[in-house]
């Protein structure tokens, strides 16, 4: 989770691609980052053409989507 949004993670030779997951429905948000450090984001774009999906963490901590 980044900024309140979800995203898939795909690891590359020098670094790991973060897509939006709602990409499917057509978001082009996603961001590049470090392999080595995962929190140094290289490059992003974050334009997201939905609201961020709504979390809430359980007291297991756990985290559920929030059907609104
Ligand atoms: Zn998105």
């Amino acid at each position: 989770m980044f900024k309140n949004y979800t995203y898939w993670i795909r690891h590359t030779r020098s670094s790991i691609l973060w897509y939006c997951s709602s990409r499917k429905a057509g978001c082009r948000a996603s961001l590049r980052s470090n392999r080595d450090k995962p929190t140094l984001v290289m490059s992003s774009s974050l334009e997201h053409n939905h609201d961020p999906p709504r979390y809430h963490q359980t007291k297991e901590g756990m985290w559920v989507k929030v059907k609104i």
